[in-house]
């Protein structure tokens, strides 16, 4: 992945070229950004051009490092790993950035680690991470890749230069979709309405094989959901539980109905709507629920989502929600 393939993020590409034409490089770096917008991709460019043996502002794809870089084995481009799911731990940080950093590159001008989901390290990790950000030898370059830098200490975030990821241009998106990926241009729209500019998440969900039967079951649950009673409760849990693997996807469609309802509501505009085909339903939800029960319900998804990612007891947890939803 070269710059000049990246759709999108100009301003940080701007950045990381200027930085390289100057030679003004940070020692530390923190790419924010929601999840699947294209963080990782873009500290990977930044790697592998600041490695190139022909020093300009695209990697050259041609020389050892840039091959080394591409096959994922260059040996001072460092992707920091952690074994639990839900922490990046001192002892992780300890061994794979502070003790080693020391060694000189094997062959690069740099050392570039790369820290994907940055925000779970604690605090005894990121405090064990400040001192080599404070003082790095000079060929070292720490990438923070964090989809929540609210979770980074102050002191971290000070010393590091920040880069935040915005929204991708719906037409390039477009594009994307329907040229490189082969969309129909109905699909593609669908997918776009669904990651609001973040071109990772539309791609996971135009890919996803099951795609159409997660849009349908969301519709097919929500569009009953006030006139279920216990038992059926139940069943609409059994069947979400068969999308347990795309839940991310299933919870996000959820949160889109409830802004479509409330869209709705504000505007009476459908032409905004991602469920158009349902708008007589949304209709009757909008005129059924106030504004804060629709918020309500949006928040009550977030939480879920939330807890889920935590693996709280799928079942608890979404017959909870649910019986939210289902109340007025
Ligand atoms: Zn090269």
């Amino acid at each position: 992945m070269n710059f000049k393939n990246i759709v999108g993020h100009e301003d940080i590409i701007r950045h990381f070229k200027g930085s390289i034409e100057t030679g003004n490089i940070s020692h530390a770096y923190i790419i924010n950004g929601e999840a699947d917008s294209g963080k990782k991709m873009l500290a990977r460019a930044f790697a592998r051009t600041l490695q190139c043996e022909e020093g300009a502002t695209e990697p050259c794809g041609k020389c050892q490092s840039c091959i080394q870089a591409l096959n994922m084995n260059h040996p001072d481009i460092i992707t920091v790993t952690h074994e639990k799911t839900d922490v990046l731990s001192v002892n992780e940080i300890r061994q794979q950035i502070v003790d080693s950093i020391g060694i000189k590159p094997y062959k690069g001008k740099y050392k570039i680690y790369i820290v994907p989901d940055a925000q779970l390290m604690n605090e005894q990790a990121q405090n064990a991470l400040l001192k080599t950000i404070e003082e790095p030898p000079e060929y070292g370059i720490i990438i923070l890749i964090t989809s929540n830098i609210d979770k980074l200490l102050p002191t971290v975030c000070s010393r590091c230069m920040v880069l935040n990821t915005k929204p991708v241009r719906e037409r390039d998106m477009l594009e994307y979709l329907v040229k490189e990926l082969g969309l129909t241009e109905d699909r593609a729209y669908f997918c776009l309405d669904f990651a609001q500019g973040n071109l990772g998440k539309a791609i996971k969900l135009a890919k996803n094989e099951e795609y159409s039967a997660i849009v349908d079951s969301v519709v097919s649950v929500l569009k009953k959901i006030h006139e279920l009673d216990v038992d059926d409760l139940t069943t609409a849990v059994s069947h979400i539980e068969k999308f347990k693997l795309s839940i991310d996807d299933y919870m996000d469609l959820m949160m889109m109905w409830y802004r479509d309802v409330l869209m709705l509501k504000v505007t009476g505009n459908i032409d905004k709507l991602l469920f158009k085909q349902e708008y007589s339903t949304m209709k009757v939800q909008a005129g059924l629920m106030s504004f804060q029960d629709i918020e309500d319900k949006i928040d009550a998804i977030t939480r879920a989502k939330e807890r889920l990612a935590v693996h709280a007891n799928f079942d608890v947890t979404m017959e909870l929600l649910l019986l939210t939803l289902k109340e007025n």
